[in-house]
């Protein structure tokens, strides 16, 4: 048996994982904001006091650890979500307690893996794979691998610039492709737009999307919201085309998978962003089909991908 961990700014994941590539056990457990705090303690207990618990019910062989941000040789560089500023060698501070050996990697390359074995990119030997969400992570598989990018990390999907001087990116530069396409920018412009605050829950910017159809908007405000509603999405679909499109240009897939929260957008953006790729004269090599999938795991791809 493998363990597999997912680690979030807020959420830790734990999970037994057989050669079957499922998860036969799970435990988790939300960092309160006093345990956010102390993050590497919080992290460290929790993984330490589950796996030795799990040690007695299973032979476990490997522990696989997807983090949120830059690994460079099992080693966490950097880490936005974890609130983790520099160097931190986790592999070690396990490995030392547990006497089982820890692989690290990228939360969007786990995810990648574990869609690609067993999720929405099943059977494909090239693929590429996104998370849209607060940002956007990716991994691009070859011969159903990681492609091999060396001694950096590699594929920062989310940081290629598709405007010059564009919008002032977290990590220094402009333009970059996370700024235009995540889920966060998406929700944010849409708040902006009309007038919501952060409380505005993507649920309820969901079904407003939903809703928000020509025939409906009657008088001249609702009008004006509907044109709100739809410039904002059709904005975020013309980047996030232009983003994808470059892709498939370079890498030409078999198929895309989108992870992260535009999962439960997908009614609304899937077709759309198909449509967009397809018709606005984005791809090199034309064609009729684009096969774009949501994925299909969600929470548990991390842990199961950490184990691949
Ligand atoms: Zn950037």
């Amino acid at each position: 048996m493998k363990v597999g961990i997912d680690l979030g700014g807020s959420h830790i994941g734990i999970g037994v994982v057989n050669s079957q590539n499922k998860i036969v056990e799970k435990t988790e457990k939300r960092l309160t904001n006093v345990e956010k705090k102390d993050i590497k303690f919080n992290i460290e207990k929790f993984t330490i006091d589950t796996i030795k618990k799990l040690k007695e019910k299973y032979e476990i062989s490997s522990i696989g650890m997807a983090v949120p941000g830059t690994v460079i040789e099992n080693c966490i560089m950097k880490s936005v979500n974890l609130g983790i500023k520099d160097k931190y060698d986790l592999k070690q501070i396990i490995e030392s307690k547990l006497r089982i050996p820890v692989i690290i990697r990228n939360d969007a390359k786990c995810a990648a893996l574990a869609e690609n074995k067993s999720g929405c990119l099943r059977g494909k030997k090239r693929a590429l794979f996104l998370t849209l969400g607060t940002g956007i992570g990716g991994a691009v598989i070859i011969e159903n691998k990681l492609l091999n990018t060396g001694k950096y990390p590699g594929t920062e999907i989310g940081h290629m610039i598709i405007e010059k001087d564009g919008r002032k990116c977290n990590c220094g530069k402009k333009g970059c492709f996370e700024t235009y396409s995540s889920m966060k920018v998406l929700k944010n412009r849409l708040r902006s737009e009309l007038g919501f605050t952060e409380k505005t829950r993507g649920e309820e910017l969901l079904q407003m999307i939903r809703n928000n159809k020509k025939v409906n908007a009657k008088t001249h405000e609702e009008k004006i919201r509907y044109e709100k509603i739809e410039n904002t999405i059709q904005e975020f679909i013309e980047y996030l085309a232009i983003g994808i499109s470059n892709l498939v240009n370079i890498f030409e897939p078999e198929a895309i998978g989108i992870g992260g929260s535009f999962v439960f957008f997908q009614d609304v953006l899937l077709e759309r962003l198909k449509k967009e790729i397809l018709h606005k004269n984005l791809l090199f090599n034309k064609r009729d089909e684009i096969e774009i999938m949501p994925a299909i795991l969600g929470n548990d791809a991390g842990i199961i991908g950490a184990t691949i």
